[in-house]
């Protein structure tokens, strides 16, 4: 037996089953490539789920990692700490919003960004029941506050506490929103690009008349940018595309780069709700994380990664448009920059296995669509490589 194999039985003896994993074992990273435990060599063309920005081994990311690790790991909430505020001044400011809490992960930003809408309401009225409307195939998360948001039955049942069950309305339609609004309703919540759905961008018209429904009935508008953020969609945030703010705005995945953080961001007027006492963390913030996010945004200003993701986003674009018009199970194509889907008419697990064979790691989102989320750094020729594997596939199944 090969040793990856091995790995793969001792996983399967020790970790809990929740996964249904793709069977290799994955050892270490190089740019844009990974490499398995066999040293078979992979392009990676999923970034660990939308995480690592950057690619695998930055050395600028690594060194200042490093170099915290050496100062100090941990402190505690209860005190400062320098790359904690350094981090937060870099949200502030380039996002324009007001005030940052971290968090360990994206279910936890959102579970944040919820609490935020809830207390604001409360603050006018303590009287009242709150409800949120959430959008259909939605994903927010897996925590029982976060799944009470997220559209998709798959995640839900079973787990949803009845009081907790939101309201969903149609994506990108604003009248299905406004008849769902009740003098409960405390927010909004929405990704700016659906991820998990199936690569769905919001529409400008949509988001615009979110925001001023929000407005008339004063109430919060959260945007869920946990994974279209972070300049994946060619813009920091994924909201700048659209020239709407939100009230909240929720970050994780490439916020960190790897280093488990996620934020709920703040704006001006939601900035108050919570107050001392009202939410906390042991490890959220803590100064290893927020190294990372600190040096992520230098190194994004450093190599200019989103504007080379918008730059590659459209050659990927053109490239899969051209996929799509040469094979017929191609049945749409969506999204921006470096967030984009194929739809297949039949489920796609059977590509990202083939792909994976010639060395190519995709991941699907949802049954039938091949999500393309891959480190900010990747260039054409990567595209190009990527794309001349998944025609091969495309051919062979037919
Ligand atoms: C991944 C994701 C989350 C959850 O983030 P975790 O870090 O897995 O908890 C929430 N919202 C969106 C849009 C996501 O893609």
């Amino acid at each position: 037996m090969g040793a990856m194999q091995d790995y793969i039985n001792r996983g399967e003896s020790y970790i809990l089953k929740t996964y249904q994993r793709y069977p290799i074992v994955l050892e270490r990273g190089e740019g844009v490539y990974l490499y398995d435990t066999d040293g078979k060599k992979y392009l990676d063309f999923a970034a660990g789920i939308a995480v690592f920005a950057l690619g695998y081994g930055n050395k600028d990311y690594n060194d200042a990692l490093k170099e915290q690790i050496d100062k100090i790991i941990h402190t505690s909430n209860l005190y400062y700490n320098v790359p904690a505020v350094e981090a937060a001044e870099k949200i502030v400011k380039t996002s324009g919003m007001s005030k940052v809490f971290f968090t360990n992960s994206g279910t936890e930003a959102i579970e944040g960004a919820l609490k935020v809408a809830k207390k604001y309401a409360y603050c006018k009225d303590p009287s009242k029941e709150y409800e949120f409307i959430a959008m259909n195939h939605s994903f927010h998360g897996r925590s029982q506050g976060a799944l009470s948001v997220t559209g998709n039955a798959q995640y839900q049942e079973g787990f949803v506490p009845e009081k907790m069950r939101a309201v969903f309305a149609e994506y990108n339609n604003l009248e299905d929103v406004k008849s769902k609004i009740t003098d409960k309703t405390c927010g909004i919540i929405c990704e700016v690009v659906q991820g998990e759905g199936g690569i769905y961008p919001a529409d400008k018209e949509f988001l615009e008349g979110l925001r001023t429904l929000c407005d008339e009935k004063d109430i919060l508008l959260i945007f869920d940018e946990v994974q279209c953020g972070m300049g994946r969609c060619g813009s920091l945030y994924a909201h700048d595309l659209y020239g709407v703010k939100p009230d909240v705005m929720a970050l994780a995945k490439a916020l960190g780069c790897g280093v488990p953080v996620g934020a709920f961001v703040t704006a001006e007027k939601a900035s108050y709700a919570l107050v001392p006492g009202d939410h906390g963390t042991t490890y959220g913030g803590n100064p290893f994380a927020t190294a990372a996010v600190s040096k992520v945004y230098d190194i994004f200003d450093k190599l200019d990664l989103v504007d080379h993701a918008r730059e590659v986003g459209t050659y990927l674009f053109e490239k899969l448009e051209e996929l799509q018009t040469k094979h017929d199970c191609v049945i749409a194509h969506r999204g921006v920059a470096l967030m984009q889907g194929i739809e297949l008419n039949r489920t796609v697990g059977d590509v990202i296995n083939k792909a994976m064979e010639r060395g190519l790691i995709l991941i699907s989102a949802g049954s039938n669509v091949i999500r393309f989320v891959p480190p900010l750094i990747i260039t054409k020729d990567h595209v190009d490589e990527m794309i001349h594997i998944l025609d091969e596939v495309l051919e062979e199944i037919g």
